[in-house]
């Protein structure tokens, strides 16, 4: 039986990253099948009863049951590991179940998380609603401003979480000065990057101590399977992390993880694709009259172009545009928009337009939205793998409308 320590170091890792994302991680079965295989079994038999009472002395010398651990979901995890050379990384079920679990296994009642006021809305209501329920008090920054992560870290804190670039305006964290400050003050820096994605930036590498992805995003890239993931130090992750996802249970189906292991062998050709697009889309938009004001990391207008240069590659598929005639102005765009949908996901091969205010960030008072920079007037747009060319066209006829 092939146990979880049979795995010997992959030999893609020191390859370049693209090559890992096809390659990495694959364990062929004794079929010899090309492509990953799929075990899409909840449990696992054992030829003895001596042989089930080893398994269960150390999970980790053998398959129990699918919450605990999976073949299909292993290949995943150790995927995803390599894609920043992380010492470690789990799976769960969704983005969220990741950034919970994260969080979860870094406090305790009594403890200060710092955060990032610029959060995905499921992550700002975990940290300012669920957190404090549990003796957990949390104190939201500005995510551009040193000063203010300085004096809330002060205190000292267990956690830090910030995404950058956030969403939905593409605001900036400066990774190694925040995480510098963070672990002075004796902090886990968690660092949320879906929006960046590993092939454009890489928080590890920065000083982050974990990574957590929505693998429902461009991990899979094509708008089918809902997944995550949390990279780390294997430490955290197999005494602090793994306990609470095996006996909590956000376990992501094999299914899934065998969807999203297959989508990774194209994420580096996507992020290409999207980066390049998204790039063109928003020098284009940037210039337009309708257009009030562009936010992407690749463009030298972003108010943290020199934060851009300094830790991302690219400037990544996700753009936010405010349109000079508000919410009126934004609706008829995007009504008008054949080639984008409407729609609150992202990371997907087809472009999708969303209107925070009135969708994602809706349940954020309006003081609150306007501080975010998030106007009446904002669309956040994912930009997709159709021709840049006929999305360009598209946007231009929508903006006569508009
Ligand atoms: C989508 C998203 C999440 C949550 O991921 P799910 O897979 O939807 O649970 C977390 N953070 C960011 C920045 C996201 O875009």
């Amino acid at each position: 039986m092939a146990t979880i320590q049979d795995i010997p170091r992959d030999p893609v890792a020191d390859l370049a990253i693209d090559t890992r994302l096809v390659r990495g991680a694959t364990r062929r079965s004794g079929n010899r099948e090309t492509s990953e295989a799929l075990y899409f079994t909840s449990g696992f038999v054992y030829p003895d009863a001596e042989t089930a009472e080893a398994a269960f002395a150390g999970p980790e010398d053998g398959w129990i049951y699918t919450r605990f651990g999976n073949p299909t979901t292993a290949m995943l995890e150790d995927r995803l590991a390599l894609l920043e050379n992380a010492p470690a990384a789990r799976a769960t079920a969704t983005g969220m179940a990741a950034v919970f679990a994260a969080l979860m296994a870094s406090v305790k009642a009594g403890d200060r998380v710092v955060a990032s006021r610029a959060l995905f809305g499921s992550c700002h209501y975990v940290v300012t609603r669920i957190l404090p329920r549990f003796g957990v008090t949390t104190t939201l920054v500005d995510p551009g401003d040193l000063d203010q992560w300085r004096s809330a870290l002060r205190g000292g804190a267990a956690a830090i979480l910030f995404e950058t670039p956030s969403n939905p305006m593409l605001d900036l964290v400066d990774i190694a000065a925040v995480a510098e400050l963070g672990h002075a003050a004796g902090a886990r820096v968690i660092v949320d990057n879906v929006f960046a994605t590993a092939t454009e930036q890489r928080p590890l590498s920065l000083g982050a101590d974990l990574v957590v992805y929505s693998a429902t995003k461009h991990l899979d890239g094509q708008g089918r399977a809902m997944g995550g993931a949390v990279l780390g130090d294997e430490r955290f992750v197999i005494d602090e992390l793994q306990p609470f996802l095996r006996h909590t249970g956000p376990t992501i189906s094999p299914f899934n993880s065998w969807v999203i292991l297959k989508g990774m062998e194209t994420l580096g050709l996507r992020m290409e694709r999207h980066a390049r697009s998204a790039g063109r889309i928003a020098a284009f938009l940037a210039d337009h009259p309708k257009v009030q004001a562009v936010r992407y990391p690749g463009l030298d207008s972003h108010p943290q172009r020199a934060i851009a240069r300094r830790q991302m590659r690219r400037g990544g598929a996700m753009l936010a545009v405010t349109l000079a005639g508000g919410k009126p102005a934004a609706f008829r765009f995007a009504n008008a928009l054949r080639l984008a949908d409407i729609s609150p996901n992202l990371g997907d091969a087809k472009t999708l337009v969303a209107h925070p205010a009135t969708t994602t960030h809706a349940n954020v008072a309006a003081d609150e939205r306007a501080r975010l920079g998030i106007a009446d007037g904002s669309l956040r747009l994912s930009v997709g793998l159709e021709d840049a060319d006929d999305l360009l066209a598209d946007m231009e006829r929508a903006l006569a409308v508009a």
